[in-house]
């Protein structure tokens, strides 16, 4: 070990690149999740050039039998862990070093904490071992990265029967014309989450957090009023895959289906809150270009799209969808942009459509609002104040009881 710190001196090679691009400032989601069954701790990670191999260090409280494997197009390496707490100095997100284009780490589902390594070019592992504590240094996880050919890394990194992913046995989805609830069931869906941290602001903070922190709010207000039975897709820092929060609102027969997220564009002063439906052509570029991002979330997730890619990529709207659709369009632009409007700056044409994959659910009027832009300075510390947060959410629970005042007669 001591030869790749040598490597990587003075002042560590991997440390300034790293710090180079992380965004300070944040604090640790991780500090705020239960405290983990398995106790094990991540302690440090350090990216260094050894021997040619791009050289890839976790520190550990402990010993473990991590699961390594890749996936292509974009070309990743994935490093899944039992369910961690991650006590880094900071959240060590940013451009990696070497092989490695990006990093991000976070929790993946119940159980399985994840890593996933953007790489540059097609690579393999060469080495992988695991050391002992030794001269007051802990547990250490070793993976050396070298370059490869794409065909090599199909068939060196492909996830063994051991190794795959788990994909969740999925219920059969329930039929399209149902009972109607007792009360109107609404699922807010936090966007990303645990190894996506989606859209990084000015001062670093993550969409994910703001996601999480204003869906908590507009579901504890709706569950307040007692009108409605409310779902969270995700109450904690946690990885869902974009079908997954489909299939929630499937199974709990959502009627009204609201996925929280924050923007950012390249124009630091481009601002103000913005909603979302489906739609097979976009309204407007920007639109495109933001469902294409959205959609990402299960790459950046590190979930091999060849299960399901037909979810995700081929948005084509039936007919039972078309008639969803209307009442969509009738909350995005009939109740929300209303209600927020008047209390929150609004995006130009704050209405807009394109082929969103969280917003499928062909039987669940579903939309996405943005709440603003975190690329935004003025913006993003409005957005993570308390009081703007109890304000917009209280808006999104009058638009919500507006829309089923208004439509409680014409129920799928
Ligand atoms: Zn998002």
């Amino acid at each position: 070990m001591s030869l790749i710190l040598k490597q990587i001196s003075p002042r560590c090679l991997w440390f300034r690149r790293l710090c180079a691009a992380i965004l300070a400032g944040f604090v640790l989601v991780g500090a705020g999740l239960p405290v983990q069954a398995s106790g094990l701790e991540v302690r440090d990670i350090r990216i260094g050039i050894h021997d040619g191999a791009t050289r890839f260090v976790v520190d550990l409280s402990d010993k473990v039998e991590p699961r390594v494997f890749g996936l292509p197009d974009p070309f990743r390496v994935v490093i899944d862990l039992p369910e961690v707490n991650f006590l880094l100095p900071e959240e060590r997100i940013g451009d990696g070093a070497g092989l490695i284009e990006k990093l991000r780490y976070g929790l993946f589902r119940p159980g399985t904490s994840r890593f996933v390594l953007d790489l540059k070019t097609p690579a393999k592992i060469s080495k992988q071992f695991l050391l002992r504590p030794d001269g007051g240094k802990p547990w250490r996880l070793v993976l050396d990265i070298v370059p490869t050919s794409r065909d090599d890394f199909i068939v060196a990194m492909r996830p063994s029967a051991a190794t795959a992913p788990r994909v969740a046995s999925q219920p059969p989805p329930p039929p399209l014309s149902r009972p109607p609830n007792e009360k109107p069931v609404v699922v807010i869906d936090a966007g990303h989450g645990g190894v996506d941290p989606g859209a990084i602001g000015v001062s670093g903070v993550y969409e994910k957090k703001i996601a999480l922190d204003y869906s908590r709010e507009v579901a504890k207000r709706l569950r307040d009023t007692g009108l409605y039975e409310v779902v969270m897709t995700r109450d904690r820092d946690i990885f869902l895959p974009l079908r997954e929060r489909v299939r929630i609102a499937r199974a709990a027969g959502a009627d009204l289906f609201l996925s929280i997220h924050a923007n950012t564009h390249p124009k630091r002063s481009t601002n103000g809150f913005s909603v979302y439906t489906l739609s097979n052509n976009a309204s407007d570029k920007e639109a495109a270009a933001l469902a294409a991002l959205e959609n990402k979330s299960d790459v950046i997730g590190g979930v091999d799209l060849g299960d399901y890619s037909d979810d995700v990529q081929n948005i084509l709207i039936d007919f039972a969808q078309a008639k969803t659709n209307e009442l969509s369009v009738k909350f995005a632009r009939g109740n929300l942009v209303g209600e927020i409007g008047q209390r929150a700056r609004l995006l130009g044409r704050p209405w807009r459509s394109a082929g969103f994959a969280v917003l499928k659910a062909p039987d669940v009027p579903s939309v996405l609002l943005e709440l603003g832009y975190i690329s935004n300075p003025a913006e993003e510390r409005l957005l993570l104040s308390p009081a703007h947060r109890e304000k917009m959410s209280a808006a999104i629970v009058r638009a919500v009881g507006n829309y089923f005042a208004e439509t409680q007669n014409a129920r799928l």
